[in-house]
């Protein structure tokens, strides 16, 4: 019987892709994945420091595994973000661990095994190189889920904002080529796959620091072409990179969802400027108007910081303004956290504790209304969904996502799954949008009206 491999992820999409690319790797050295740590014979912990007290997180799950080791020789390796930034640190902390595993040595990943099994001997591989190009790995033998699929287009980032350990913990930008990225697509498509979302950090930069190398509208414009390829999404944008040319891309290519996730940190120039944003909030609103009125249909979430150092009360209203403003789709909300490393960490007039968990419900309370809001908008609508399978509430129910990336709850029948469905909405909720099978027209899209309330 081959080898098991458990692996638990924390963190955003392009961490869950870099689980899913070790375990393609481990397939090779001939592990299997479990959802059970007990019985499996390698433990991975894929770590991320953006945000919270990610070491406290990782030591804790290490001493949840401790048992096993001593029961079943079980190997335990950390990677991620935790991994780079401790590096040797974990493995004299923790005795029993048996390899670090840095941001950039996931395609390492099979020789540092071979290593542990073969001669017992520990690993720590923090090195990033930023001469060196993005390292891929094997192209999956099936897919991972079988309508959907991440592929991770860069790396790393060369903003620096001052709050943000990223640019640390996953060097600079640096992006693979685009070669690379649409024979990936296709072997997808080939496999049956129908979405694909490009991942990075600030995938709008892409290709920037590669001379001759295709910009990311172009690069999308080619994704756009592939045969079998049905909806194309991408994850995260920087505002000052959002051109004129991406902007039009939502409304000429065909496949590519009318949805941007666009994180704005703040409302006030004097805080972006701190943040070194590099960008201020009447830039921003430019941005979203020009957003919308290429693409009227189109679907806005974001990200917000509340409580930087010096945020003042003034600060933190033109951040509601901003919100109330623009009314996102939805937005993920967070209090600023110290990171180690950054420049935001030696700022003085660190924001109370009380005072950030304050503002953060204030906002989130707003937001939550609009949200709720925008999904009504929707009601009575007909929508394009890809049926991506059985819900997890009922067994008769199909769960899937509109264009716009809400997810909806439908009955129907399990051969629909990877097909796209047209479902007319009959109810929204703060999450989620409830509908039935429809044989009527798609009423949104590129040609239908949004954003208006
Ligand atoms: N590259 C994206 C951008 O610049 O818009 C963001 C990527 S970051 C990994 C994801 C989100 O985490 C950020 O948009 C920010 O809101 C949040 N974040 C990053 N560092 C943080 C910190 N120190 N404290 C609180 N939130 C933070
Ligand atoms: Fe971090 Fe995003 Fe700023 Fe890069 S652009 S430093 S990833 S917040």
């Amino acid at each position: 019987m081959g080898k098991r491999v458990y692996v638990e992820t924390y963190g955003c999409q392009m961490n869950e892709h870099d689980s899913e690319r070790m375990l393609r790797l481990l397939e090779d050295c001939h592990y299997s994945e479990t959802n059970k740590p007990e019985e499996a014979d390698l433990i991975l912990i894929n770590t991320c420091s953006v945000r919270e007290k990610p070491e406290q997180k990782v030591y804790s799950a290490l001493g949840r595994f401790k048992k096993l080791k001593e029961k079943r020789g079980t190997l335990i390796g950390v990677a991620g973000c935790v991994a780079q930034q401790e590096g040797n640190r974990l493995l004299s902390r923790v005795p029993y661990l048996d390899m670090v595993v840095g941001t950039d040595a996931i395609p390492l990943l099979p020789q540092l095994i071979g290593k542990i099994e073969c001669s017992g001997e520990k690993s720590c591989e923090t090195g990033i190189n930023p001469e060196r190009p993005y390292l891929t790995t094997p192209l999956p033998l099936r897919p991972f889920d079988k309508i959907k699929s991440y592929i991770t287009i860069m790396q790393g980032c060369d903003h620096f904002c001052s709050f943000c350990i990223v640019p640390y913990v996953r060097g600079r930008q640096r992006s693979r080529s685009s070669q690379e990225i649409i024979e990936e697509v296709r072997h997808l498509a080939r496999m049956g796959i129908k979405e694909v979302c490009l991942l990075g950090q600030n995938v709008n930069a892409y290709g920037k620091e590669l001379e001759g190398e295709l910009d990311f509208a172009e690069l999308l414009l080619r994704i756009n072409a592939i045969e079998g390829i049905e909806r194309i999404r991408f994850t995260t944008s920087h505002p000052a990179d959002l051109s004129e040319v991406l902007t039009r891309a939502f409304s000429d290519l065909d496949k590519l969802c009318e949805h941007i996730h666009v994180p704005f940190q703040s409302g006030s120039d004097r805080v972006l400027r701190k943040m070194r944003r590099g960008y201020t909030k009447s830039f921003y609103l430019e941005k979203v108007d020009h957003l919308r009125k290429t693409c009227p249909s189109i679907a806005i979430t974001s990200d917000v910081i509340v409580g930087f150092p010096g945020e003042e009360e003034e600060d933190f209203k033109e951040t509601l303004d901003l919100i109330q403003t623009v009314r996102f789709d939805d937005l993920f909300s967070f209090k600023y956290s110290p990171r180690k490393g950054t420049r935001a960490v030696q700022f003085d007039a660190q924001v109370e504790e009380r005072v950030k968990q304050d503002r953060l419900a204030t906002l989130q309370g707003i937001q939550k209304e609009i949200t709720l809001q925008k999904n009504q908008v929707l009601e009575g609508s007909t929508q394009e969904v890809l049926a991506e399978g059985r819900s997890k509430q009922s067994d008769r129910d199909l769960t899937g996502r509109t264009r716009s990336n809400k997810v909806v709850n439908f009955e129907g029948d399990l051969n629909l799954t990877g097909t796209l469905v047209p479902v007319r909405i009959t109810r929204a909720y703060p999450h989620s949008l409830r509908g039935e099978i429809t044989d009527s027209e798609f009423t949104f899209g590129k040609g239908g009206s949004y954003g208006a309330i």
